[in-house]
């Protein structure tokens, strides 16, 4: 298999992937593949409740909160949480941590009242804002940060006391890949196709007290629709959902949350170890404190050699690891599902280069 650095769509585990094959033209001897079943069958039912559950119990989710399945990926979140929780008299508190944040906090716009309340603008957004001294005032109907910006590369160590303020993440890019307190948010939302499994689906873990009627709403945007129908209000994503539960199964079987963050903080110190010994060869966007163990972005001394960079490691087997199209330079997305071996790799492929070229 290729060594698969991708942002998202990501990686997903060899051994997930070999069970989806097997599972594939006949599901749980019913004949059919999963794909094939009502959504309201026993079977079916049994994946959604399963997978639910594994969410509890990997995220330790504490009782009062709904953990629902949605589709539209983060960015419908993006609007979906200001329409849901952006009353008119009350203000949406944004962090401003880059090019996530902004989509987020532009969707919110158009919906209400937007405050930017921090921002890492004038660190070229490779730092986290300190949130430590933050006053958010009683007016303030929550607040949203986006706790791993995929494209900078930067990630919260740790989050917000926002008090009575129900605190709202996008976490699209680095849930399940470390323990969390989920009893300090409201909120939090991931699209699937970087941690969890193949994209189609989005994940909502919603404090009950912020699941509101929203009559005023469209039927399938209100949280309501979707926490009072057990998330099968329509047809769901059902193959995205399966392939989900197989995932969180795989992670409980290699040691869960804790054992996810050890290795992930191995996989990449291989490589930022690389960037920070080549003498300024390869030099790390992100300030070290704020590093994402999930996407390491780093820039060469000009484009022709990023370029030249790409090209070899293409040749060599790596896939990915040219940056995003909006910041350039280069970046490897080391997500649960990639195999250490694969980091060790790129370690030597990196060694190799600046020999090469250095
Ligand atoms: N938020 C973050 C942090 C992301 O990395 C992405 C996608 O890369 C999104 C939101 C958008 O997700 P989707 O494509 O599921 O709408």
């Amino acid at each position: 298999r290729a060594y698969n650095f991708n942002a998202g769509p990501a990686a997903l585990p060899l051994e997930v992937l070999q069970r989806a094959q097997e599972e594939l033209v006949d599901y749980n001897g019913i004949g059919m593949s999963i794909m094939e079943i009502s959504h309201r069958s026993r079977e079916y039912e049994r994946v959604n409740e399963e997978t639910q559950q594994l969410f509890r119990e990997l995220l330790e989710i504490p009782e009062g909160y709904k953990v629902l399945f949605l589709q539209g990926g983060a960015s419908m979140q993006f609007a979906m949480v200001p329409m849901n929780l952006l009353r008119p008299g009350t203000t949406a508190a944004y962090v401003d941590t880059g090019s996530w944040a902004k989509k987020a906090l532009a969707e919110a716009k158009l919906l209400g009242e937007v405050q930017v309340v921090a921002s890492s603008k004038d660190d070229q957004y490779t730092t986290i804002p300190d949130l430590s001294s933050l006053e958010l005032s009683e007016q303030t109907a929550y607040l949203h940060i986006t706790s791993n910006e995929t494209i900078g590369g930067i990630q919260y160590k740790s989050f917000p006391d926002t008090g009575d303020v129900p605190l709202i993440a996008d976490m699209s890019s680095d849930i399940l890949s470390r323990p969390l307190d989920v009893s300090r948010f409201g909120l939090i939302y991931a699209g699937a196709q970087k941690n969890l499994g193949p994209s189609g689906v989005t994940v909502v873990i919603i404090r009950e007290d912020l699941i509101q009627p929203a009559e005023h709403l469209p039927t399938m945007l209100r949280y309501s629709t979707h926490a009072d129908n057990n998330s099968l209000y329509n047809t769901p994503p059902v193959y995205s959902i399966y392939m989900m539960n197989l995932v969180l199964q795989w992670i409980k079987e290699n040691g869960g949350l804790a054992a996810m963050e050890k290795r992930n903080e191995e996989k990449a110190k291989l490589i930022y170890d690389v960037i920070d010994g080549s003498g300024g060869f390869y030099r790390g966007v992100a300030k070290p404190e704020y590093r994402s163990p999930m996407n390491i972005t780093f820039r060469m001394a000009n484009e022709e050699l990023e370029k030249r960079f790409v090209e070899e490691s293409q040749a060599a087997g790596f896939v990915g690891l040219k940056g995003h199209r909006s910041v350039g330079g280069l970046r490897a997305s080391t997500y649960n599902a990639v195999p250490y071996e694969s980091c060790q790799a790129l370690q030597q492929f990196m060694l190799d280069f600046q020999k090469r070229h250095g």
